[in-house]
């Protein structure tokens, strides 16, 4: 094939592409420039979510709290939903269950922004109840494209929720947490208990501590050293 043949098949392929929708090309690398297209990815994603009102979680809302952190990173918690101070703030993870989040990322030597913090619905349940499966199925392919435009290598599913959700079935957390689950080619799925959850459940701390070490050891993570 000559140089002018090539360009008019490539020119052709991208013509192609753009007829049946796909505006950019399917690549995706790290570095610098790989940062700037996933942010790119992760902004387009949330301009496409724009005022949504695709289910009805949107009536009682103050904002909606699509989630935050680095869209580079290794690793992404997802939770259930916000709950009252994430819907005033904006910002997923910010009241207790969320302080206690904070902790256990940093006992596992990473800082809040090193990773990506995002919920299964967007938009908070009235009262704290448990996101609806209508309102699930609403929200759910934008967390599918958060997580395509991150790529992370592992994901931690907090809650029975995140957990069916991701993983697409009806166990409850308790049979599900402490193994890993595919999800795609590349990405692994720890399911865990939600930190709302280990505020009543003190106990449960340790199992959780369990399932983050396997984590950390899937990330390559050193293991902190302890002080006393
Ligand atoms: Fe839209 Fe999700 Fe909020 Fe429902 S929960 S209104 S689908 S952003």
């Amino acid at each position: 094939m000559g140089y002018k043949d090539l360009i008019d098949s490539t020119k052709n392929y991208l013509l192609y592409l753009k007829e049946i929708g796909i505006e950019e090309l399917p690549y995706k690398g790290r570095g610098k420039t790989a940062e700037k297209q996933e942010l790119l990815s992760l902004e387009a994603v949330r301009k496409e979510l724009g005022n949504c009102k695709r289910c009805k979680l949107h009536g009682q809302r103050t904002n909606i709290v699509f989630g935050c952190g680095s869209p580079d990173a290794s690793l992404v918690f997802v939770g259930e939903g916000p709950g009252e101070d994430e819907d005033i703030q904006g910002e997923p993870f910010v009241g207790r269950a969320g302080q206690l989040l904070t902790r256990i990322i940093e006992a596992m030597g990473l800082k809040r922004e090193d990773v990506y913090i995002c919920n299964v619905v967007k938009c908070r349940p009235p009262g704290n109840r448990n996101p609806e499966p209508d309102e699930i199925s609403a929200c759910r392919p934008f967390l599918e494209k958060q997580l395509s435009a991150i790529r992370p290598k592992v994901i931690v599913a907090l809650g029975t929720h995140a957990a069916q959700t991701l993983l697409n079935t009806a166990e409850k957390i308790t049979s599900l947490r402490g193994r890993f689950y595919r999800y795609g080619n590349d990405i692994q799925i720890m399911p865990t208990f939600h930190p709302s959850y280990l505020l009543r459940n003190e106990g449960k701390k340790k199992d959780v501590w369990e399932d983050m070490k396997l984590v950390m050891k899937e990330l390559g993570l050193e293991f902190p050293r302890r002080t006393e």
